[in-house]
């Protein structure tokens, strides 16, 4: 199988005849595809509608979920289904454009792993979506390393081993480009078509902006300090150490040379505050060196992606 087409879909059946139309209309030059559909618990007609689908167009599968999951498990049980060696990401509501897909395999043709879509013409309302966008985009290349103008694009393209190597939580899936990088993938964007949602509503709003935030810290933590979390722990914990052993000196000199009542100077108890939390966070590292030493023996997880072994 050459390709896999997912589609993360929530009650879309309004727009899913059209789609898987348009969709069938452009891969039929294709000559090995298949289509995920994986329906994210939908309470209206589009399961019906989808095996009803099915019998009108090859290699259509649909994996049903018992409720809704939310879009990151809906992609991540796509990936898992696929045995395409591209996958191809897609929004079921229409709003990305099929026609897109040859733009992405050409691009993926000149040897990049990931392709990334850009939303150049985006058409979502400014202030609600675009605006907190471009600055969660801004923030997540400059934290991330993996510079993209449009993290929150469905649709894009991934070899797929690129995507074998984590697992996805939450609402991680806007961060599949930055987590691929991990496994050294070589990623590009490519402007693609973007239309207004004409049917169906939305599931996202401003609200979860904060979890865009809580999100990127993790990916940033994941990807710099999940083989050694000791480091980000302990480097907080002795910069803290520092300034409570700064603090208890002041003190101490007061007490030695001013005759500064100890129990009076409130850098008495910064230096309590500062030591006791240092510790806290030492410890807290260790405690994640043995979690992630646990997860990677027991899961027989490497630190490390081979390319490839010459012998
Ligand atoms: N989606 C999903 N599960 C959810 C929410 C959304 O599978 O819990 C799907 C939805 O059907 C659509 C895609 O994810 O295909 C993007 O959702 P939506 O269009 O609501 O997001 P927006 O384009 O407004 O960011
Ligand atoms: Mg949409």
């Amino acid at each position: 199988m050459d390709l896999s087409i997912v589609i993360p879909a929530y009650n879309e059946a309004d727009n899913l005849q059209e789609l898987i139309t348009t969709l069938y209309e452009v891969l039929k030059t294709k000559h090995s595809f298949e289509v995920i559909v994986v329906d994210d618990g939908s309470t209206d007609a589009s399961y019906d509608l989808l095996k009803q689908l099915r019998t009108q167009y090859q290699n259509l599968k649909v994996v049903k979920f018992r409720t809704n999951f939310g879009q990151t498990a809906a992609l991540s049980a796509g990936f898992k289904h696929a045995c395409g060696d591209i996958i191809v990401t897609l929004d079921a509501d229409l709003q990305n454009d099929p026609h897109d897909i040859p733009m992405l395999l050409q691009k993926m043709d000149q040897n990049y792993d990931v392709v990334s879509g850009w939303r150049k013409n985006r058409q979502d309302p400014f202030l609600k979506r675009r605006l907190p966008s471009i600055i969660a985009n801004w923030f997540i290349s400059k934290i991330t390393g993996v510079h993209l103008h449009d993290y929150g694009c469905t649709l894009k393209a991934y070899r797929k081993e690129t995507l074998e190597n984590f697992e996805l939580y939450g609402e991680l899936h806007r961060f599949i480009p930055a987590l691929t990088q991990w496994s050294g993938a070589s990623i590009t964007e490519v402007p693609v078509n973007h239309f207004p949602r004409r049917r169906g509503k939305s599931n996202y709003g401003l609200g979860r902006t904060y979890r865009v935030i809580l999100d990127l810290i993790t990916v940033k933590f994941l990807m710099s300090f999940s083989t050694q979390p000791i480091h980000i722990f302990g480097a907080i914990g002795l910069v803290n150490l520092l300034l409570g052993f700064l603090c208890l000196g002041i003190v101490i000199f007061l007490k030695l040379y001013v005759d500064f009542n100890m129990t009076g100077n409130p850098l008495l108890y910064a230096s309590i505050l500062f030591i006791f939390t240092a510790t806290q966070l030492i410890m807290m590292g260790l405690l994640a060196e043995i979690s992630i030493r646990t997860y990677h023996e027991t899961l027989n997880k490497p630190i490390y992606v081979i390319d490839c072994v010459l012998d």
